[in-house]
C-alpha cells in the first residue's frame, strides 16, 4: 500500500465567496469530481468544532496530535522548515525583515516586511552572523522575501516572552518582557531585545539598505521576532505506524510541522508556497517521492493565499489548477489497487472574512479499502452528506489506517 495526503491550505470557504458558493463549489474540477465518485466524502473540523485554526495547529492535529498537549509555537516550524536543526533548550522565532525609524523613545516601525523586500536577503542574512552575545549561539536563515527564522542557543532559556513586533504602524517596537513567571523567561527577554538592538545596528549601515533608501525603498533594518517556541517533543509517525513518510511543501512552516512528525523533506524546484508555485513539479515529485516513502505528505498553500487577499478568483484558478495540474497526473499515473488518497484543507480562508474561520472543511477519501458514496464533488454542502460524515483532525491516522498500517489500541 502507498499514502498519498494532499492539503490544500484554507481550501474551505463559505457560500459568500462566489454566487452562493464557496470557491471549491464554484471552482471547474473534473479531476477532483471523479476521484470523488469514485471515493468519500465528509466534514473535518480540523482541530475541534467551534476552534479556529492556526495553520500549524491545524497541521499537527490532521497528522493525529493534540495540538493542546503538543503545541509550544510556530517558531520552532520555522526553524525545522528553513533547514536548521533544533534540540531540546533551543528557543525558535519566526523572524521578519522590518523597516523602523530611530526616535527618541526607541525604534519605531515604517513597515512590518520592509517594503516586501525581494532581493538581496542573503547579504543581510551574512550580516546577521554579526548577532553576538556571550554564552549564547545565535542562528539566523532568510528565506522567501521578508521572511526568515532565528534560533537562539544556550543555557536556561524559555519560550514565555512576548514578542517585539506591535503589527501596527507608528508603533514603538515593543520590548520583550516575561509572560509568566518561570525561570529563564527574562533572561531570554532581555537576550531577543539585545537580538533586536543589534540587528539594528548590522543592518542599518548596509549598502543594500542604502541603496533601498535611495531608490526610494523602505530599508530592512531590523529583525522583528515573533513565535517564540521551544523543540515539542513528538512521538514520530514512523515510531507509532512502522512507515517512513515524505513532506513536498514551499512554505517553511508546513516543512516545518512535517519534519517534526518525523516525515523527509523533499526539496521541489519552483514550489514556492505561493499562488505561483510549480503545481506540476509537485505532482511529479508526489509520484517520485511514492517509489521510495510508504505515504507522501503534499501542501499546497496558494487557496489560503487568496483567502487572505479577498481574491474569489484566484482562489477558485488556484483549485483549477490543481485539478488539472495535480488531480488529473495523480488518476493517470497512480496505481489504484495499492493507494489511498486522502485530499483537504486545514481550516476555511472565506474570501469576505479573509482569515481562518471555525467551519468544517470538505475531505475526500478515495482507495481500494473505501466505500464509495453517492457524492460526485466534494463541495461544502455535498461532503456534508458524505459516508465519511463529520470528525475532528486525525486524518493521516485514518489515511494510515486504510492502508493498513494503524496499530491496535488495546487487545
Ligand atoms: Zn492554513
Ligand atoms: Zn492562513
Amino acid at each position: 500500500m502507498k499514502g498519498i495526503f494532499i492539503i490544500a491550505d484554507g481550501l474551505g470557504g463559505r457560500p459568500s465567496d462566489i454566487d452562493g458558493k464557496t470557491c471549491l463549489e464554484a471552482a471547474d474540477t473534473p479531476y477532483l469530481d471523479a476521484l470523488a465518485t469514485r471515493g468519500s466524502s465528509g466534514l473535518v473540523d480540523p482541530i475541534g468544532p467551534g476552534v479556529r485554526p492556526g495553520s500549524d495547529t491545524a497541521h499537527l492535529s490532521l497528522m493525529g496530535y493534540d495540538p493542546y498537549e503538543v503545541y509550544t509555537g510556530r517558531g520552532v516550524f520555522e526553524c525545522l522548515g528553513i533547514g536548521m536543526d533544533v534540540k531540546a533548550g533551543d528557543i525558535c522565532f519566526r523572524a521578519n525583515f522590518g523597516s523602523v525609524e530611530t526616535s527618541d523613545d526607541g525604534l519605531r516601525l515604517l513597515d512590518r516586511r520592509a517594503g516586501r523586500i525581494n532581493e538581496g536577503q542573503k547579504d543581510l542574512e551574512a550580516a546577521l552572523r554579526g548577532l553576538s552575545i556571550p554564552g549564547t549561539e545565535i542562528d539566523f536563515l532568510a528565506s522567501t522575501q521578508h521572511r526568515g527564522a532565528l534560533r537562539i542557543r544556550g543555557e536556561g532559556l524559555s519560550r514565555f516572552i512576548s514578542e517585539t513586533d506591535p503589527h501596527v504602524i507608528g508603533e514603538l517596537l515593543h520590548p520583550s518582557a516575561p509572560t509568566a513567571d518561570v525561570p529563564g523567561a527574562q533572561k531570554t527577554a532581555d537576550l531577543v531585545n539585545q537580538i533586536t538592538q543589534q540587528s539594528y545596528e548590522l543592518l542599518v549601515e548596509h549598502p543594500l539598505n542604502q541603496k533601498r533608501i535611495s531608490e526610494g525603498k523602505l530599508p530592512a533594518n531590523v529583525l522583528l521576532l515573533r513565535g517564540a517556541a521551544d523543540c515539542p517533543d513528538l512521538p514520530s509517525i514512523e515510531s507509532i505506524y512502522g512507515v517512513r513518510g515524505a513532506v513536498i511543501a514551499g512554505g517553511a512552516l508546513y516543512r516545518g510541522v512535517a519534519e517534526a512528525c518525523g516525515m523527509t523533506y523533499i526539496p521541489v524546484e519552483g514550489a514556492t508556497g505561493g499562488l505561483d508555485t510549480d503545481i506540476v513539479a509537485k505532482a511529479e515529485a508526489v509520484l517520485n517521492a511514492l517509489k521510495t516513502y510508504d505515504y507522501v505528505f503534499c501542501h499546497l498553500k496558494g487557496t489560503d493565499n487568496a483567502g487572505h487577499d479577498q481574491d474569489a478568483e484566484a482562489k477558485k484558478a488556484f483549485i483549477e489548477r490543481m485539478d488539472t495540474e495535480l488531480f488529473k497526473t495523480l488518476i493517470e499515473r497512480v496505481d489504484w489497487d495499492s493507494t489511498h488518497l486522502a485530499f483537504t484543507g486545514d481550516h476555511c480562508t472565506p474570501i469576505d472574512y479573509g482569515d481562518h474561520t471555525v467551519d468544517p472543511v470538505p475531505v475526500l477519501f478515495v482507495g481500494p479499502n473505501i466505500p464509495r458514496d453517492s457524492g460526485t464533488t466534494i463541495g461544502i454542502r455535498v461532503a456534508g452528506q458524505g459516508g465519511l460524515g463529520r470528525f475532528s483532525g486525525r486524518v493521516l491516522p485514518m489515511l494510515l489506517g486504510y492502508c493498513n498500517w494503524a496499530p491496535k489500541f488495546g487487545s
